[in-house]
């Protein structure tokens, strides 16, 4: 599947992810989505590689509170630091492993609730910060109207959907913010199964960039 993906995390997000400190809704669909990729696992590790061989080289006694190195150290300390298969999860079922996991099972096991249409969908139990949902779309429907408050990240597990003239189809990621307009639509063919992550507007949006600054200055 891993060649066929054309829209991936950005690196803000990957760097979020390896800080441990996204919201959980969001980090089952960076885990979902890095299983899934070769090229999002290679560059996560390779973050992950850079912040270790710092924090080795300076030392958190030379950088004060809110460096980078502070912020990797009061992370680990605090156990955060996120499990990333280091290599990609045998595949027997629809789900990667991180989903499995919150799924209880691969897709015979989601308790699907109708939401008109033929449209279904089940959410997962994560902390409250952000909410994270399967959805089920069958093919040809639009996907249901979603809130858009702050950011959205939507996972493709099965089939396809187009949004503004654009293809995402199995293995790719939809980000996207409030900024964004748009309505999904399922292609023919195939019914859709997406993972779909929505935060609570401020919370993330304030977390993001004082996250992501310490690294991208290295
Ligand atoms: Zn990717
Ligand atoms: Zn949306």
């Amino acid at each position: 599947m891993t060649r066929e993906i054309k829209h991936h995390l950005t690196d803000e997000l990957l760097l979020a992810y390896a800080t441990g400190d996204l919201p959980e809704a969001f980090n089952l669909v960076v885990a979902t989505h890095v299983s899934l990729c070769d090229e999002c696992r290679a560059r996560l590790e390779a973050f992950e590689a850079v912040g270790g061989a710092v924090l080795d080289e300076i030392g958190e006694a030379t950088l004060s509170g809110g460096s980078f190195a502070a912020t990797m150290g009061s992370i680990r300390a605090a156990g955060k630091t996120p499990i990333v298969p280091a290599t990609p999860p045998r595949r027997t079922g629809l789900f990667p492993a991180p989903l499995r996991d919150y799924v209880g099972g691969d897709l015979d096991a989601v308790r699907w609730r109708g939401l008109g249409g033929g449209v279904r969908q089940a959410i997962l139990p994560t902390s409250r910060e952000a909410k994270v949902r399967l959805l089920y779309i069958p093919a040809g429907a639009a996907l249901p109207d979603h809130g858009h408050s702050g950011l959205e990240m939507t996972q493709v597990l099965q089939g396809a959907f187009g949004d503004d003239g654009i293809r995402f189809g199995p293995g790719d990621i939809e980000i996207a913010t409030e900024d964004t307009h748009h309505t999904p639509v399922a292609e023919e063919g195939v019914d859709c199964i997406c993972l779909a992550a929505t935060d609570a507007p401020l919370k993330f949006k304030a977390l993001l960039p004082r996250m992501a600054q310490p690294f991208l200055r290295i």
